[in-house]
């Protein structure tokens, strides 16, 4: 039986003081890179290199994690997440599906950048294969800087990676201790420490240095249910966001689809709309075999099918709650299985 049907119990309990905070205690930590990684000249500047320090220094600054875990850290990439790509989300997942399958492992830890976590949780959320916790987690300040966030933030991650009420939940990002589910997560400030948000369905729960509390679980397919399986994947499909402005010009459609691209994002103003001329630039890819998603470039609100836009004619798909830059990595691996619109429809309403 799956570990999530034994836990549903656990999981769906608010306060949970019969069941031990912290029962899991194999954690490995997987170091990507990021601010939380990143180093400056002196404790007080803005300006900072990502991806600089390696796991062995971003867990010497919390000795205190042995109070929590046994902890075993590896470096997986070292990079600011604006250049984090297909490759090491495979690598990522590899390694991620590898640990937990073992019985020793019993949580994972990835430290990242800010910028493009939501991506890659939403990724790992749809492709891994475990019921176990894996919690992502980053910081704003670099960890040369005076209040940097990365430690406590750490601390607090392997806490909810530690905690039996955090297996069943899809993944997680934990920041600024606040725990959110991966499909709901995004960054919202470009340089404030409390700058993820869950809009539309709000926070998995907090922890205040490492005292968790759960209020409720994704409500969408997840890691063990979804269906996607990276065995023999090599490489992602490529999939391009256009971002839709008044004015816009429709022959950047064209150009993507000539430049190889096997799906688009629209990311529409509004309810995921589009100018005239793209309809008709949309409706030349869908019948060249593209799959088209809209999204919108609203920051909360779903993107309904065929409010505005005729999604039944264009052969479109509509992204409901996800974001463009998370539309476009559930059409990724969508596009490993059909190109089918209405299955990728179908997709879309499930995860
Ligand atoms: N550019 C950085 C990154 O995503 C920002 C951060 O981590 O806060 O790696």
């Amino acid at each position: 039986m799956k570990l999530h049907r034994l836990l549903a119990a656990a999981m769906l309990s608010t306060v949970a003081a019969s069941i031990p905070a912290h029962a899991a205690k194999d954690i490995s930590i997987l170091a990507t890179g990021g601010t939380i990684a990143g180093s400056a000249d002196t404790q007080t500047q803005a300006g900072y290199t990502s991806g600089q320090v390696g796991v062995e220094t971003l867990l010497a600054a919390v000795p205190q994690l042995k109070d929590l875990a046994d902890i075993s850290g590896e470096q997986v990439a070292n990079v600011g997440s604006q250049d984090m790509n297909d490759a090491i989300w495979l690598d990522l997942a590899e390694r991620v599906n590898t640990l937990l399958a073992t019985k020793k492992t019993e949580g994972v830890v990835i430290t990242h950048g800010t910028d493009t976590i939501e991506e890659t949780a939403y990724f790992l959320n749809l492709v891994i294969d475990s019921d176990k916790p894996v919690v992502l987690t980053a910081a704003m300040r670099p960890s040369t800087a005076l209040s940097a966030d990365g430690p406590l933030n750490i601390y607090n991650a392997v806490a909810v990676a530690a905690d039996i009420r955090a297996a069943g939940r899809g993944v997680l990002v934990v920041v600024n201790d606040d725990i959110h589910g991966a499909r709901a997560v995004t960054k919202t400030n470009t340089t404030d420490v409390q700058t993820f948000l869950s809009p539309e369905r709000g926070l998995i729960g907090t922890t205040l240095y490492g005292k968790n509390t759960f209020y409720r679980g994704p409500y969408r397919a997840h890691t063990s249910g979804a269906e996607f399986s990276l065995k023999g994947v090599k490489e992602l499909p490529r999939v391009d966001i256009l971002y839709m402005h008044a004015n816009f010009s429709a022959d950047i459609i064209d150009a993507a689809v000539a430049n190889g691209a096997k799906g688009l994002v629209i990311a529409g103003v509004g309810n995921g709309n589009m100018t005239t001329d793209s309809q008709a630039a949309v409706a030349r890819a869908t019948k060249a075999g593209v799959a088209v998603v809209r999204s919108s470039r609203v920051f909360s609100g779903a993107t309904g099918r065929n409010v505005e836009t005729d999604d039944d004619t264009l052969g479109t798909v509509a992204s409901g709650e996800l974001n463009p830059a998370k539309a476009r990595v559930l059409l990724q691996l969508a596009l490993l299985k059909t190109k089918d619109a209405g299955k990728i429809q179908a997709m879309f309403d499930k995860y």
